[in-house]
Formats: structure tokens, sequence, C-alpha cells
């Protein structure tokens, strides 16, 4: 599936003009005049500005300006290659793939990722056989009462011994290396092994249905190993853009309307063992865009059914604040200390219909949680009240939503309207400012523009977007080299907060660290965003005041030394720069 494609088909795809059919499979569409219109997939947004032309085979956002023809919203839409975007088109369109010869190179990427696949698919398979000799796994499955519909249709398994998965591999015509470069098995000098072994496995499957890694626990109870293994991250499995259970919600979530986001893959099984088809769970972190983008595709709603200890409350605010931004309708159902899983198995299917009825909205979710600490007749704790919940409030795009709550507070805890207003208005109006100059102000002697380069430098740390940005932004830009070596570093690496830490050379650690607690406080997305390119066009302008300067200079020196050729040319140079203006930064 991933050989080259022949040219042939290559035109015949680019020559397919089913752009709105194909892009009705994401997103509602609707006729206006000669276009279609509907809610861009690409950022969040209430009213339509994502616009598809038929005529002319491409589409528009006006919102964030994303446009191309089909295979770029292909490509886009689920972060796939050309080469692959064109097989998805194709397999739509009905049109026959030809294959050719590619460059040795590629066939060879294409080739591994196909036996990647495959090697992950047969192991499910093994998983699956090897769950019917191994009591631990029965006997944990049976514990957990997982009814045998379940197990078989989430292809549920376990991994005996490592030795046992090996051999049944090979019976298979797995090669040895293609078990280690899959990831299922790693080497050392006498052996090869199974991180998975005496794991129960819940393999793990992309938005295509396609098995791209699996889920390890253990059974032991009194094991001191990690309770889950996961496999490790590669282009296929990459915990940020996967939602567990989701190839088997897709069809629900649409006809509900609705998702329902849990926090493990025991609670997305036990739901659909109770009837609850339309949930997924996010995989071990917390939400991330990526993965609401996918939801997006299916639906606008989502309630969010986490544990309420104290985990739960935090992973709960930060999926709350990602899917308002996002522009999600978000409702909070309470599990009184219980995962959804346990809940079930004590009360029952109507139980959970009952809490789902008697979902909150996020907001009113947070401001109960808030409040249940405080005593709100002191004025202290009230103004204390009013400012944790601000960012929450922010995140709602939507005014009108976003006074109706404004209102409720101020009844709720008889202050005046307008105190909130204006404590909100100052948090809307901080994030427009310029934060680069604000910062680390008691160190003394950075300028604005050191202070912007670190500043970018500690978005990047924390958001995987904008170093994708960063990495087709001109980083001469930057004037301090150490920051700048640093930058690239971090641009290069795939690692977050952290983890970026964990193999970094001595030189680099300490002011890594440094930046690390400077990014802390740009906790939303939109915050990082803004600060961004604020930054960005700080040292833009910077660079272009930098530049001409140095042209200037030139001119002086040519005009004292007579070289005419040499002038004309520089002052051809500051004239074009000086007309292309300061290069502005944008989303
Ligand atoms: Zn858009």
């Amino acid at each position: 599936m991933f050989e080259k494609i022949s040219d042939q088909t290559i035109q015949q795809v680019k020559n397919y003009n089913g752009i709105v059919d194909f892009i009705q499979q994401y997103l509602t569409l609707k006729k206006r005049g000669q276009n279609y219109i509907g809610l861009c997939p690409f950022h969040g947004e209430k009213t339509p500005s994502f616009t598809v032309s038929p005529q002319k085979q491409i589409f528009h956002c006006f919102g964030c300006h994303e446009s191309g023809d089909l295979i770029a919203f292909a490509q886009k839409i689920d972060n796939l290659t050309f080469y692959e975007a064109i097989e998805v088109i194709a397999n739509f369109a009905n049109i026959d793939v030809v294959r050719e010869q590619s460059s040795k190179e590629m066939k060879q990427h294409y080739n591994q990722l196909e036996r990647t696949l495959a090697c992950f698919s047969q192991a499910s398979d093994v998983f699956r056989s090897m769950l019917n000799e191994s009591q631990f796994a029965k006997d944990y499955f049976a514990k957990r009462q997982l009814s045998q519909e379940s197990i078989d249709m989430f292809g549920l398994g376990c991994c005996g011994s490592s030795k046992q998965l090996f051999d049944a591999l090979k019976v298979l015509n797995v090669s040895e290396a293609d078990l280690v470069s899959s990831g299922l098995f790693s080497k050392n000098q006498q052996d090869i092994y199974c991180r998975f072994q005496h794991r129960v496995i819940f393999p793990i499957a992309d938005y295509q249905s396609r098995i791209v890694g699996f889920g390890a626990r253990i059974t032991d109870p009194t094991s001191n190993a990690a309770k889950y293994v996961n496999s490790e991250e590669s282009k296929l499995f990459n915990k940020r853009k996967l939602l567990y259970g989701l190839s088997y919600a897709k069809q629900s979530i649409k006809q509900q309307k609705c998702v329902l986001l849990v926090e493990g893959y025991m609670d997305v099984i036990m739901c659909s063992q109770y009837g609850f088809q339309n949930v997924v769970a996010c995989m071990g972190t917390s939400l991330t865009v990526d993965q609401v983008q996918l939801i997006k595709r299916l639906t606008d709603s989502v309630v969010i059914m986490f544990d309420n200890d104290k985990a739960g409350q935090t992973a709960t605010k930060r999926s709350i604040e990602i899917l308002l931004q996002e522009n999600m309708n978000v409702n909070v159902v309470s599990m009184d200390q219980m995962d959804p899983a346990d809940f079930l198995l004590q009360f029952g299917a109507d139980a959970l219909k009952e809490k789902l009825a008697e979902s909150v909205s996020a907001f009113q979710f947070f401001y109960s949680f808030l409040k249940s600490d405080l005593d709100i007749s002191n004025i202290n704790h009230v103004s204390k009240l009013v400012t944790d919940v601000l960012p929450i409030l922010k995140c709602i795009s939507d005014d009108v939503v976003r006074s109706h709550y404004i209102c409720l507070m101020a009844q709720d805890l008889k202050i005046n309207e307008e105190v909130i207003v204006a404590k909100m208005d100052e948090l809307l109006y901080n994030k427009t400012q310029d934060y680069s100059i604000k910062l680390d102000t008691n160190k003394v002697g950075k300028n604005k523009y050191q202070k912007a380069e670190e500043t970018i430098l500690a978005v990047i740390c924390i958001n995987l977007d904008l170093r994708e940005y960063l990495k087709g932004v001109d980083l001469t830009i930057f004037i301090t080299p150490f920051i700048k070596s640093l930058t690239e570093y971090v641009i290069n690496s795939n690692e977050l907060d952290g983890v970026l830490l964990e193999n970094t050379s001595a030189e680099f650690k300490s002011s890594l660290g440094n930046i690390l607690m400077l990014a802390t406080q740009y906790d939303t997305q939109m915050i990082q965003k803004n600060v961004f390119f604020d930054c960005l066009n700080v040292l833009s302008k910077q660079k272009f005041t930098q530049d001409i300067n140095q042209l200037k200079e030139q001119i002086k020196l040519y005009e004292e030394s007579g070289n005419e050729t040499e002038l004309e040319k520089v002052m051809a140079e500051l004239d074009q720069k000086k007309k292309g203006g300061i290069y502005e930064y944008k989303y």
C-alpha cells in the first residue's frame, strides 16, 4: 500500500473532480451560490468560512487562510504524505492504483511502514490466540467482567512470554529485523525480548482502523512494574494523534451527534459492553488539539466522564480548556470518585443514562468545583474564585454564552457584574500586549530582543504546532547565538516539556530548564500563539532595521571609495528592501 504510485494514477486523481463529495465525508457543506461552505476543520469557528469551489476544485478558508486542492485537503486533514493522499482519494473515487518502481530510499521507507503494519496485524492475531492458553489473562478479564463479545470486538489478547510470541511470529515469516524495527521487540547483547510479556494487550487502531500499536497492562497487583506500557512513539504510533476506540465509535458518534470522553481503555470497552458505543479515550495524556480535530470530523459535542480524583480534575480542566478553545460544546458528568467502568458494573446502564442526563456545562462544573473549597461570605474568597474562574470563562469564544455565565456568577456571589467584566477585559486585553517586554524584568541587562528570543524558545518547548511553524522561519532574525543554537536543538527534537531535558547536553540543560520555567506562564494555546507571533514580529522589525543600517553603511563606504558599480547595486538593494517593508509573521 505504500509503494510508489504511477504518474498515470496521480494524473487521474488530479483530474478527479469530486472535491465536494470527498470533503463531505469530513464536514457538512451547504451550497451557497456557486460554492459550498461549512465549518472549517482546521481551525475553531462558529460561523462557516470554509469554502469549496466545485468549479475550481479547490477549498479556501477565510478564517485561517488554509487553502489548496483536493490532494492538499486529504494530506492536511489526515496528516498524510502526498502518496498516501493519492491512495486515499483513488480509493474514494474508484480509480485503479497503478504502481511503479520508485527510488530506492522511498521504496525502503514505504516497505518498512508496510512491514511494520503487517507485523502489528500478525502480532495482534498471535496475542488473541495466546489468550486461550493464558490463565492469568483469562482470570484478569473475568475479574473485570468483560464479556467474550467485548474481548472479540476490541481484539483483546495477551502476551504469555516473549519466546512464545517470537516463535509464533517466526512461523508467520516475520523477520527478526522487522520485529525489532517495529518496536515490538527490543534487543540486547544476548537476548531479543518483548516489553509486553506477561501483560494483557489492547490493540490500538488509527482513524482508518489500522492497528498502529498496542497498550499492555500488567495483571499482577503486587508487581512493581509500570501498570501500562505502550508501543514506542513512531510515525505510525503518535499518542497525541490517536484516540482509543475511535475506529469502533465513528458511526455511533455521528448518529448520537456526541462523543463520550473517558480516561482508560477499560472504560471504553465497558461503556461499549453496556450499549454506549460513542465513546473514546485519550491515550494516557491530557487531550491534544490534534485529538480534538479528529473528534470534530464527527461531532462538535463532547461529554467528559473522568474520575473525580485530583488527577482526574486536573485532566478535566486541561481538556475543557482545549475543547472550548476549539469551539466545542462541552459537558461534564460527575462520576463520584468512580471510573465509568466500575460505575457501570455496580449500577448498570440506566444509572449511567441518568448521570448523562444530569451532566452540566463545563463552566458550571468548574465553578462548583472551585467554589466548594471556599467560603463565599468571605470577600477575599470571592475575589479568588472570580480570578480562578476567569481562565475558563476566557476560553468560551461565544460572547453570548460568556456573558450569560458572568450574569449567573454575579447573582450567585452577590457582586456587581461589571467587576467581573472588568477583570475579564483585563485578561483579554493582556493577551494582545507585547509579552516579550514584560518578561523576566528582574534580570538586568536583557534587552527586548533577547527576551523575545527566549519567549519564542519557551513557547516551542510546549507547543508542537508553533515549533513546526518555526521550522519555516529564517532563524537569522535571532541575535543571540546561544539562544539560536538552543532553538535549533529544540526544533529538531520531538519531545515536549520536561522530557526535552532528558537527553540534553550539560551545556544546554540549565538554560533549557530556565526556559521551561518561563514557559509555564503561557498556559493556553491562544496565549502561546499570540505571544509567539508578537515576539517573532519584534525580531522581524529589528532584523529589518539592522539590514537597512548595514546597507547604508555599505553605501557610505562605496561613496567614499568611488566604486560606482557596487554603489548602484547596493542602492538598488536598499530600495528593494525598503519597498519590501518589514516582514510580518502571521498564523
Ligand atoms: Zn480555517
